[in-house]
Formats: structure tokens, C-alpha cells, sequence
């Protein structure tokens, strides 16, 4: 059994006016994350740790930011399209874990309907899917609410027999 592991980081700006999706959940509060697509800071962490550890070029190479045919495209969307390449290349995923670095809001409330978002957008069970909340302690901009951060961990392993 081959065992990958991949990692993955975004970050954010917070705006007035957008709406907030994390972990492909949509969450009331009172600014959404800024981006050219609907900006969702934990599937693009989670998407970026899944195409590294399968050895596929990175989010910004499969979605190019500024290509008006992806604007505003759902991260449900593009992580569907992730999940499709990795079992192409022979793999699937054994687990993720994941750390949102937030102000606000607390992710107590939703961490649950995070997880079962993710487990069935990557086709897992939802005890394959973690996902941590951490404040930034009031320091730089995430600590300033002026940003969200996420970084993601992935174990894929292949899903045949003989390598
Ligand atoms: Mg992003």
C-alpha cells in the first residue's frame, strides 16, 4: 500500500457584503471572504493539500485567478474537480486534518456541518475529516479580523493492490 501525504495553505481577505463559506458551509456573519471565486479559505487548503499529495500542479495552475470563466465559482465546484484527479491518479483519500485560524466567528457551532460538507464532497467517511478552530490571539490581520486563514493536511493512499 502506497502512502502520499500533502499539504496545504490560503489566506483570505474578510469584506463587507460577501457571503461567508467555509468547508463549502455557508455561515451567517457580518463580512464574507474577499476572491475571485467565492473565496471558500478552508476547501482551497484542503484542495491544495490534495493535488500536492497526489504530485498535480496546485489550485492556482487549475484554477487560474483572473480567467473570467471560473469568476465566482463555487470551491465546491473546484474541490469536486480535485477529488476527480486524485482518483484518476490512482488514489484516495485516507484523511484530512485542518486547522481555521479565525477572530470570529467561533467555528464550535459548525465544526460538525463542516466536516460532513467536506467528508461527502471528498467521498470519505466523515471520522476521515478534522477540522480545528484557532483564534490568532488578537495578533497581525487574521488577529485583527481583517483576514481568514486555513492550512490543511492530507494522507492519500493508492487505491491498488500492487504498488
Ligand atoms: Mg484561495
Amino acid at each position: 500500500m502506497m502512502y502520499r501525504s500533502g499539504i496545504g495553505y490560503d489566506i483570505h481577505r474578510l469584506k463587507k457584503g460577501r457571503p461567508l463559506r467555509l468547508g463549502g458551509v455557508k455561515i451567517p456573519h457580518a463580512m464574507g471572504l474577499d476572491g475571485h471565486s467565492d473565496a471558500d479559505v478552508l476547501l482551497h487548503a484542503i484542495i491544495d493539500a490534495l493535488l500536492g499529495a497526489a504530485g498535480l500542479p496546485d489550485i492556482g495552475r487549475h484554477f487560474p485567478p483572473g480567467d473570467p470563466k471560473t469568476k465566482g465559482i463555487s470551491s465546491r465546484t473546484m474541490t469536486a474537480k480535485a477529488i476527480r484527479e486524485v482518483h484518476k491518479q490512482g488514489y484516495r483519500v485516507v484523511n484530512v486534518d485542518s486547522v481555521l485560524v479565525a477572530e470570529a466567528p467561533k467555528l464550535a457551532p459548525y465544526r460538525e456541518a463542516l466536516r460532513t460538507s467536506i467528508a461527502r464532497l471528498l467521498k470519505v467517511p466523515v471520522t476521515s475529516i478534522q477540522v480545528k478552530g484557532k483564534s490568532n490571539e488578537g495578533l497581525d490581520a487574521v488577529g485583527q479580523g481583517k483576514a481568514i486563514a486555513a492550512h490543511a493536511v492530507v494522507l492519500l493512499c493508492s487505491t491498488s493492490t500492487t504498488t
